[in-house]
């Protein structure tokens, strides 16, 4: 069983991915932290994020444990991910990881291309947004409640900037696939769009049953 979460920065794919993970019993995979991490590595490096050489050299020396460092969530973080993440030989590189991880025992992905290009013959594909100054909302609670103060302007043109470059690329760009369910949760807290994400799937899935 492979269930699909695509969606924009910060539309609540992660926290609701996570839920879904736990409800069905199932593995979870945030697969932006793939490409935060190759971000950091290339940084730490002092190099370029937009250098394929050091961007593939950095997918390609990827660790378990990068996945575990503690500065994988902030903004330059985000910003590198994105721009290595619009290298084709990155993405190359963390295809096979993915893959393998969802075949192993089935998953929850959530990412930008799992229903268009990881999975694509996902049991289920969900299409989570929400309007960009919800979303940037959101995002800048999630940075206080890290005690980091932000300007709401800046925490919108960062989330911007970084769906144009995610929609733009021409390698798996950010969008949704054609059979992916849309879950708009603008006014949906986390718990209404636990529930209305399970009522999409069950209408998808009839036989659904609670554990995968
Ligand atoms: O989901 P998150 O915000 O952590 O993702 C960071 C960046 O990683 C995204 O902006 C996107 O450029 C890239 N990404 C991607 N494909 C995925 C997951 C993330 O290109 N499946």
């Amino acid at each position: 069983m492979i269930i699909a979460v695509d969606g924009p920065a910060a539309a609540g794919k992660g926290t609701l991915a996570r839920r879904l993970a736990q409800h069905f019993g199932l593995p979870y995979l945030d697969t932006g932290l793939l490409y935060r991490a190759v971000g950091r590595r290339v940084l730490d490096a002092g190099a370029d994020p937009a250098d394929p050489v050091a961007a593939e050299a950095a997918a390609r020396a990827l660790t378990p444990a990068d996945l575990d460092r503690p500065d994988l969530r902030d903004e330059a973080a985000a910003q590198a991910a994105s721009a290595v993440a619009a290298i084709p030989a990155v993405r190359a590189a963390l295809l096979e990881f993915q893959r393998r991880f969802g075949r192993e025992r089935g998953a929850v992905l959530d990412g930008r291309d799992i229903g268009t290009v990881v999975f694509p013959d996902a049991d289920a594909k969900l299409f989570v947004t929400a309007r960009p100054e919800v979303r940037a909302a959101r995002r800048q609670r999630e940075l206080a409640g890290r005690g980091i103060a932000a300007d709401p302007a800046a925490v919108l043109a960062d989330l911007l900037r970084r769906d144009a470059q995610d929609a733009g690329r021409s390698v798996a760009p950010l969008r949704q696939a054609e059979d992916a369910l849309l879950l708009d949760t603008s006014d949906l807290d986390p718990d209404a769009a636990f529930a209305a994400a399970l009522a999409l799937l069950r209408a998808r899935l009839p036989g659904l049953s609670d554990s995968a």
